[in-house]
């Protein structure tokens, strides 16, 4: 894949690596008991390890490790038998301890691997446990001050750190919307991209066609939507691609994106790990991870994404389109399975178009973002199915089921079917009189028809449905006015 410039029409080729922080869903602080809940009043949620007071010590949460631990097993990696936490230091005035604790040398989950567009597989480097920092609040008191809220101090976070192996800002996105499900998937991070509790830091740099050496790279840093993500990255490689072909040098830096002018500046030139004098944090003894904890966890953990992708692939017959969209999130492949577990393997292909487009559009319309929250359950919906797919109800009048059942009007199709007599007619008797009837009625479409116009046969066709009430069976009322005409 390769970016033309539009200066010099010359090719080339793009390198990312990201580096993503999700906030872990922890009750509490990784290094304290404080609460990790999010808008609360500025600096009730920080005890004295969060404020760094004199002689406090830090104490790991052991609910971060296992979320660590089930990423790792969710990608493939290997679980560090033991890892260290580590001090970085720098000076920030929402850092009181005047270092983050973070993992260096040893993280808790070497490498692994994430799946994403047409079966490319993206190798992750690590993945490291973490505290986040506090805020300054800039906009803070009377007039021109500002504030420091360490509420957000020593909330867990798992940094997740990928090879430079993505080569286009789409699969940079893919990359960033696979790893959100991912974690929410296995219920280690609510994915709440606003409030930041995902957030991605992406590397970029270009080359020119076939250069075997990559180029210099820039960090754009906290990109917290997939919208920023795009643009950010789409304004970098053509901005890079114009300074090497001006002849400036690429310098290693951090830079911001600004959404509003849609362009990146220099945050500061890139320091290296030595700047942080990284070393073991003497108040953290090692982690040791025991082979017990990990196979527990390996058990315990749900059917993953591109699991299920392969099974629906394989096991139903979906396309890979209809796989990629039932598993977009947990709630719509839960949802899917379980209409399937009632309507059948073999109606799978019915299953997944309720509910990729009547439920979806009627989720959509009530502005009603989960599929758990639907109104019609996964039970009501493949029950309905079953009804269409043994020619009970054509799929039309299915509609109007699924309405009924949305607007409560019964508990289950069988029971709406029966309560407003929306059974099919396919007795056949019952067919050919009506089949008669619009023969003797329509003369003009007769003749039509005769006359070889596939358009009057149609048009006979709608009036027996709808004489029917829409309740015949479109087939038979087709075979049988096709004999009668003959
Ligand atoms: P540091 O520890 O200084 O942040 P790393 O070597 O760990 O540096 O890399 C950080 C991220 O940058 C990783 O995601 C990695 O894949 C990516 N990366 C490294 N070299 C390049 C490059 N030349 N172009 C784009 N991304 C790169
Ligand atoms: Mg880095």
């Amino acid at each position: 894949m390769s970016v033309i410039s539009a200066n010099s029409g010359q090719e080339w080729e793009v390198v990312i690596g990201m580096e993503t922080h999700a906030q872990l869903l922890c009750k509490s602080k990784i290094f304290s008991g404080a609460s990790t809940e999010f808008g609360a009043d500025a600096n009730t949620h920080a005890c004295a390890v969060d404020l760094a007071l004199p002689g406090v010590l830090p104490v790991l949460n052991k609910n971060a490790v296992q979320c660590a631990i089930k990423f790792g097993l969710a990608i493939g990696a290997k679980i560090a038998e033991k890892s260290v936490f580590a001090r970085k230091n720098y000076f920030y005035p929402d850092l009181p301890k005047g270092y983050q604790i973070s993992q260096f040398e040893l993280p808790v989950v070497i490498g692994g691997e994430l799946e994403i567009l047409n079966n490319k597989k993206i190798r992750l480097t690590r993945a490291h446990l973490e505290e986040d920092a506090g805020k300054s609040v800039h906009d803070g008191f009377a007039g021109n001050s500002t504030g420091i809220d360490l509420n957000r101090a020593g909330t867990p976070l798992l940094e997740i750190v990928s090879e430079p192996d993505i080569s286009s800002t789409e699969e940079a996105v893919e990359y960033a919307k696979t790893l959100h499900n991912l974690v929410q998937w296995i219920g280690i991070c609510d994915g709440n991209m606003q409030e930041g509790s995902f957030r991605c830091d992406a590397n970029v740099s270009v080359k020119r066609k076939g250069d075997p050496n990559l180029g210099t790279r820039r960090e754009i840093k906290n990109l917290n939507s997939f919208r920023n993500l795009k643009e950010a990255i789409d304004y970098e490689i053509q901005w890079q691609i114009n300074e090497i072909e001006e002849e400036r040098e690429i310098i290693q830096a951090t830079v911001l994106f600004d959404p509003d002018s849609g362009e990146t500046r220099t945050m500061r030139t890139k320091e290296d790990a030595h700047d942080y004098r990284y070393f073991p944090d003497p108040d953290l003894l090692p982690l040791y991870i025991s082979a017990d904890w990990i196979e527990n966890t390996k058990k315990a953990l749900p059917e993953l994404p591109h699991q299920k992708k392969q099974r629906y692939q394989n096991d139903l017959q979906l396309s890979e389109y209809d796989a990629n969209t039932l598993t977009a999130n947990a709630q719509i492949a839960d949802y899917f399975d379980n209409v399937v577990q009632i309507a059948g393997k073999n109606n799978a292909k019915p299953c997944a178009n309720w509910v990729m487009v009547d439920l979806a559009a009627k989720l959509n319309k009530e502005e009603i973002a989960n599929f758990a929250d639907s109104k019609v359950s996964a039970e009501q919906l493949g029950g309905l199915i079953l009804r269409i797919a043994d020619n009970t109800i054509s799929n039309n009048i299915g509609k109007k089921v699924f309405d009924a059942l949305w607007n409560n009007e019964g508990n289950s199709a069988d029971e709406i079917i029966a309560s407003k007599g929306l059974k099919q007619i396919t007795d056949s008797g019952a067919i050919v009189k009506l089949v008669e009837q619009i023969i003797a009625e329509n003369p003009d479409n007769v003749a039509e028809f005769r006359a070889g116009k596939t358009k009057a046969f149609n048009a006979l066709v709608g009036k027996v449905m709808k004489a029917g009430k829409g309740k015949v069976n479109p087939q038979q009322v087709n075979e049988i006015l096709r004999e009668k005409l003959q």
